[in-house]
């Protein structure tokens, strides 16, 4: 049976556009949307007022954080501190060890799905940092979250992440990739034997990709055989490329091209890949500050990039520029890749650092970048059934209140809510017509007991990097606290 919810500002969809209605209502039956608008007399089982909020489309988010924060401990270090984030050549050699138990990787997964919900994201695929396990994601640990995530209802993209070598600091303090191929192709097989897991699963909500690491960690073998069973499967691929100087470095001196050519190469290049980041292309001020095609070959390929603007900006880059990719064609999608998973806060940061890489008050593309989260995110993964409201459409839809006095005044409710809010403003989530949250509460999930559980698995994660650093510090010296503390 139907259910309606009404709001005072929903984000509707007319002529191929995101629109604005007011005091406004979104109907659903299933799974499936079937009326947006100002007046529904039709047929009713459940209704819900949200009053002073915004109903809009549920967030997409396509590098969406799914461990425990590692930000709030490494985007603050120079280049010696950060070599104690990596691998030692001795720890890879002779020493690597999972951080983490398996039960704890669970545990580790729903703290971060819960926390994806909290945020407002109905969609994900998901990113977790490789450098606390033995190698990367085994499959037993994916048929697990895949198991979470139906448990909690939101929409999944899901492959273990693999790859055939680590980032490392070597000996000498230098970095680099060391290789163990046979652990990228065991890797491979293990997300080939996921998607059968998924076709067995037979859930619309659990949809299988390739999630391969960082290309710079991925031998040619890997990677083309990634491409033949992509194409043979047609199944999306995430790879992270395009995304560091190092990275280009590394690849330049390996195979004599750049990061986006190995991709073209290789066979990925294509309307099925997904590029994390994508910011070190050649108008990058840091790689030539100057279009030199890289992104009309960007664009004509059909792939499409997923800009993390907060996580970007918090280690020191830039999308240059989010208006230029756009021009050119490039579909954005957008991700959260880091802590906190606050895709409004993300938006609001792009939208600032566009103002200023253009030296214009008028580049900031709100607009574009609403569309990033919602039309973007689907396009890439194919759906046009996702990432609006309208008739047919899924009922994937999320609510920000803007009730509290601390919201401010309202003039178009999308400026009120990046300029002055927060994604911690969700009120309502609900993933093909399922309600997954309503009012901050997410039914069966005890919300205390996952900020002690998640403050447990973090201390214990930060405890273990002194183990693998080459410098062997402390912990306390890898990551020193802002001011002194001093001692009761
Ligand atoms: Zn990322």
């Amino acid at each position: 049976m139907p259910t309606k919810v009404t709001a005072r500002y929903v984000l509707g969809f007319n002529n191929g556009q995101h629109v604005l209605l007011e005091e406004a209502c979104v109907v659903y039956d299933g799974d499936a949307i079937t009326y947006v608008g100002h007046h529904y007399e039709g047929p009713m089982d459940k209704e819900r007022h949200l009053g002073d909020a915004l109903l809009m489309p549920g967030l997409i988010d396509l590098d969406a954080l799914t461990d425990i924060d590692h930000l709030i401990l490494d985007s603050w270090a120079g280049p010696e501190q950060a070599k104690g984030h990596q691998w030692s050549e001795d720890y890879f050699r002779n020493r690597r060890a999972d951080v983490f138990t398996a039960e704890e990787r669970q545990q580790i997964r729903e703290y971060a799905l819960i926390q994806l919900i909290l945020h407002g994201i109905t969609t994900y695929m998901p990113i977790a940092s490789e450098v606390h396990s033995e190698w990367a994601e085994p499959f037993e640990e994916l048929v697990g979250m895949a198991a979470t995530s139906r448990r909690l209802g939101l929409r999944a993209y899901l492959g273990p992440a693999y790859r055939s070598g680590v980032n490392v600091v070597l000996e000498n303090g230098e970095r680099s990739v060391m290789f163990d191929g046979a652990r990228g192709l065991e890797g491979l097989a293990d997300a080939l034997r996921f998607i059968d897991h998924v076709t067995e699963l037979d859930d619309p909500l659990v949809n299988g990709v390739l999630l391969p690491c960082r290309i710079e960690t991925l031998d040619l073998e890997v990677l083309k055989a990634t491409a033949a069973a992509s194409q043979e499967r047609d199944l999306l691929v995430r790879l992270h490329s395009l995304q560091g100087l190092v990275e280009r470095q590394l690849i330049l001196d390996w195979h004599g091209v750049t990061p986006l050519e190995l991709l073209d190469q290789v066979g990925m290049l294509n309307e099925r890949l997904l590029i994390p980041h994508a910011t070190y292309t050649d108008r990058n001020p840091a790689v030539h500050g100057e279009d030199r095609g890289d992104l009309a070959r960007l664009a004509d390929s059909g792939a499409s990039i997923i800009h993390c603007p907060l996580t970007s900006m918090r280690y020191g880059s830039t999308l240059d520029s989010f208006n230029a990719y756009k021009a050119a064609g490039v579909n954005i999608s957008l991700g959260t890749d880091s802590f906190p998973p606050d895709l409004i806060r993300g938006i609001d940061a792009g939208v600032q650092l566009a103002k200023i890489l253009a030296g214009s008050n008028d580049a900031g593309d709100v607009a574009g970048y609403f569309d990033a989260a919602t039309l973007g995110g689907a396009h890439a993964l194919r759906r046009p059934d996702l990432g609006r409201l309208e008739p047919g459409a899924q009922a994937d839809m999320v609510a920000f209140s803007l009730g509290d006095v601390r919201d401010g005044v309202h003039d178009d409710p999308l400026r009120t809510l990046i300029l002055n809010g927060t994604a911690r403003q969700a009120v309502l989530s609900v993933v093909a017509g399922r309600t997954v949250m309503a009012d901050g509460r997410i039914e069966g999930v005890d919300l205390e007991s996952w900020r002690a559980k998640g403050q447990e698995l973090f201390e214990k994660m930060r405890d273990a990097y002194t183990q693998r650093d080459t410098g062997k510090r402390t912990t306390d010296e890898l990551f020193p606290p802002v001011y002194a503390r001093l001692e009761r």
